[in-house]
């Protein structure tokens, strides 16, 4: 116990006698009781006065004195012999006032602690027990009533032994149980003061910016991250509502956030203007904040600059536009010098009049074939770079894989070892740029024919799923190695002496352009599978 809840609890022992002596010394004056039947009624008096007396002397010396714990025994034992002495002043076994004993045995547990309680319990027992039995033995100058017998002195005697006792016992029980409540809940506050400072660091040195509000916005937390990523301080930001902060936050309200449906939180990007810096891009995610019983109370946000990052994301971005632009004009130019070196050749030797007319008819012939050539080039490309704008409508796309199917089959009549089988099922309404599926199936057919030098089969099949359909081009041509596998989308990559590389470029661009998707299964020699999935478009406007 520390020495300051011992003067406390030595000024309320000291207060709470005034009150005691200062009721019974009014009522023994005021009534005028036991003027008949005490003893010694002017000694009782007297006795009263002293105690009063007492208590000035315990209230100044409490000032002076600084070992409490020897004020309040001499107290306790004071208290003590004056109960005492009132008994016998009283009437000795016939006194009213042993019901006093038990208080003071009360005050020493209460004050002190348990043994405290014994000791006083102990000392109130002999001296009680003496002067009873002294009075028994008519040895003390009071008298006592004939009637009383041996029997009654020894009972009395021990049934206020008993009394003092289990007064101790359970008074002591009671305040060292509350003096160790006491003690655990002074842990606990403690502790929670302990937290309270944890977070309260945690959130101030958090690198994220992070706001509280209450429900109607008005901010009330604003940490140190917040502040610098904002420039303002927490002493402004504190009398502000969140969207004067940060503009692109909608004035906060739960419902919008609950519509939202994802759990009361919402994440957004936006830009704020710091005042030094200038324009800053922010992420940030808001939520509801709850209270201990789930009520809303306001909103919670954490927030990062995303300025920096942005910007060397678009620095990235720019890089490799420009290194893949580099990529391609190389690929171009090559695919381009080829045909224009035979063509050049094939003019040179037109410009000497030796060559013969038979011979001057087939170089016309290679000068006008490498112009095709260049010419397809060119348009492939264009194709690829610069897309016309699809244009949607609904049709049946087996109709559609049907004519291009024919198409094929005129273009490659001399390859009899090739058969072309389809196997589609009903209608396959879709809502889509005919034209430009028509050039995908064309390309992915073209391939699967280049594919089977030595003949083969091309399967093509449709399906029909809930809000997609599938179409599949299975050959069983040469196949693609696995590390070639990742690099067939890309435009120019081709490993045909004839080749451009556009063809499968642009079905994947023309595939991205319906939402669809186009994805390859192939073993070296096995054949390849291609499969193209686009949605229906029943929910496309
Ligand atoms: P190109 O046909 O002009 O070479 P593509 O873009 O159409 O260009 O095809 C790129 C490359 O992908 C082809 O050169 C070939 O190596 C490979 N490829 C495409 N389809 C098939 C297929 N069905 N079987 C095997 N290889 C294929
Ligand atoms: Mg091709």
């Amino acid at each position: 116990m520390t020495d300051n809840v011992l003067i406390k609890k030595l000024k309320a022992l000291i207060t709470i006698r005034v009150i005691f002596v200062t009721l019974l010394l009014g009522s023994f004056f005021l009534l005028q009781v036991g003027y008949g039947s005490f003893p010694h009624p002017r000694a009782t008096s007297n006795l009263i006065i002293a105690l009063y007396i007492l208590t000035i002397v315990y209230s100044v010396l409490l000032g002076r004195i600084k070992i409490y714990v020897v004020l309040a025994y001499a107290q306790l034992f004071i208290d003590v012999f004056a109960t005492n002495m009132l008994i016998y002043l009283t009437g000795g076994i016939e006194s009213w006032f042993s019901f006093i004993m038990p208080l003071t045995v009360i005050s020493a547990s209460v004050v002190l602690n348990r043994r405290a309680g014994y000791v006083i319990a102990t000392l109130n027992s002999i001296l009680y027990g003496t002067m009873i039995d002294l009075q028994y033995y008519n040895l003390l100058p009071i008298e006592y009533s004939t009637t009383l017998t041996e029997r009654d002195f020894l009972y009395n005697i021990f049934a206020h032994m008993s009394a003092f006792y289990l007064v101790a016992f359970l008074s002591g029980y009671l305040s060292s149980r509350l003096e160790k409540t006491a003690k655990a809940l002074e842990q606990t506050d403690f502790n929670l003061k302990e937290l309270a400072l944890f977070n309260k660091e945690i959130i101030e040195n958090i690198p994220s910016g992070i706001f509280t509000t209450d429900i109607n916005g008005d901010i009330l937390v604003f940490n140190k991250a917040a502040e610098d990523i904002t420039g303002v301080g927490r002493g402004t930001a504190k009398g502000k509502k969140i969207d004067e902060i940060f503009p692109f936050i909608n004035p906060p309200d739960s419902a919008s956030l609950k519509e939202g449906g994802r759990g009361l939180t919402e994440r957004m990007e936006g830009v704020i203007r710091h005042p030094e810096e200038g324009e800053r891009i922010i992420n940030l995610v808001i939520s509801v904040l709850k209270g201990v019983v789930g009520e809303e109370t306001g909103f919670i946000g954490i927030f990062q600059d995303l300025t920096h990052f942005k910007k060397m994301e678009a620095e990235m971005k720019q890089k490799e536009k420009w290194a893949m632009i580099g990529e391609l004009s190389a690929n171009i130019a090559h695919e381009i010098r080829n045909p224009l070196a035979s063509l050049k050749g094939s003019v040179e030797m037109l410009r000497e009049n030796r060559v013969t007319e038979e011979h001057k008819g087939r170089l016309t012939e290679i000068a006008l074939t490498e112009m095709e050539r260049l010419n397809k080039i060119i348009t492939d490309f264009l194709t690829y770079s610069r897309p016309r704008a699809a244009e949607f409508n609904i049709f049946d796309l087996n109709l559609v894989l049907d004519d291009t199917l024919e198409l094929l089959k005129n273009t490659v009549p001399v390859r009899n070892d090739i058969t072309i089988r389809k196997n589609f099922i009903g209608t396959l309404p879709v809502n889509a740029d005919h034209q430009k599926l028509r050039q995908v199936f064309w390309n992915l057919g073209m391939n699967a024919i280049e594919a089977m030098p030595d003949g083969g089969e091309l399967l093509v099949s449709t399906k029909k799923g809930d809000d997609f359909v599938e179409v599949v081009f299975q050959d069983t041509g040469v196949g693609i190695s696995k590390e070639n596998i990742g690099k067939i989308f890309y435009p120019f990559f081709t490993t045909k002496e004839e080749g451009t590389g556009l063809g499968l470029a642009i079905a994947y661009r023309i595939i991205e352009e319906h939402k669809g998707e186009i994805s390859i299964v192939s073993d070296p020699g096995e054949g390849t599978v291609f499969k193209v999935i686009i949605p229906n478009g029943n929910g496309r406007s």
